[in-house]
């Protein structure tokens, strides 16, 4: 499967905004962002004019990016959003934050999106009690979200949850940080998403 392997910096200054896809560097001086505020490439500089299909295009890339997810998925994504009953953008954002590697992510089991996925496919996590180790398993509210008892030995796991223990978790989720336990309370609404997208746009790239 194809996976973008250049520096992760280089998406979000293209994107210009913080997309946080390296962990703790996101939060410093260090950021691609905060250093260069422009696109990158010999062109980054130059002409800032966009055409409505340009704006809906980039407001796609930067959701896909985020979520680091690719273009079928995503479109998977979108065609399961437009047979839900709520606006399709807010139903795509949801479906997207319940991913399992998004949720472990929000728990502050991994230092990014991608080390979150990284350590589901190693099957670090269980659900309702049962291993799961497909980053994109779509979970549902009231599914409790564990680290394996052996996991919880791992050197790895025991420095991200140090690091993260001030994370801020949102509210549609409920952390037991002794038992090591996520639940999911209830799917996010628009608000509870911190992401700067207008995802009217992504409808209409998609309506077209
Ligand atoms: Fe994006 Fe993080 Fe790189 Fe900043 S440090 S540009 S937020 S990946």
């Amino acid at each position: 499967m194809a996976r973008y392997t250049d520096a992760v910096c280089k998406l979000c200054r293209r994107e210009g905004q913080k997309l946080f896809l390296k962990g703790a560097r996101c939060y410093t001086d260090k950021c691609g962002v905060t250093r260069r505020a422009y696109a990158p490439g010999q062109h980054g500089q130059g002409r800032k004019k966009t055409s409505e299909y340009g704006l809906q295009l980039r407001a796609k890339q930067m959701t896909k990016r985020f979520y680091g997810v690719l273009e079928s998925q995503f479109r998977g994504y979108y065609d399961l959003a437009t047979r839900k009953e709520g606006k399709t953008g807010d139903e795509l954002l949801a479906i997207l934050e319940s991913r399992l590697d998004n949720v472990v992510y929000r728990l502050g089991w991994g230092n990014s999106r991608a080390e979150a996925r990284q350590l589901v496919v190693h099957g670090h996590f269980t659900v309702d009690g049962k291993r799961v180790d497909i980053p994109s398993y779509l979970t549902k509210p009231g599914e409790v979200i564990s680290i394996k008892e052996k996991s919880r030995q791992s050197e790895k796991i025991k420095a991200v949850i140090e690091a993260n223990s001030a994370h801020p978790i949102p509210k549609w989720l409920d952390i037991n940080r002794d038992t090591l336990e996520g639940k999911i309370i209830a799917l996010p609404t628009r608000e509870d998403i911190d992401l700067a997208v207008d995802e009217t746009l992504i409808v209409e790239l998609y309506s077209k």
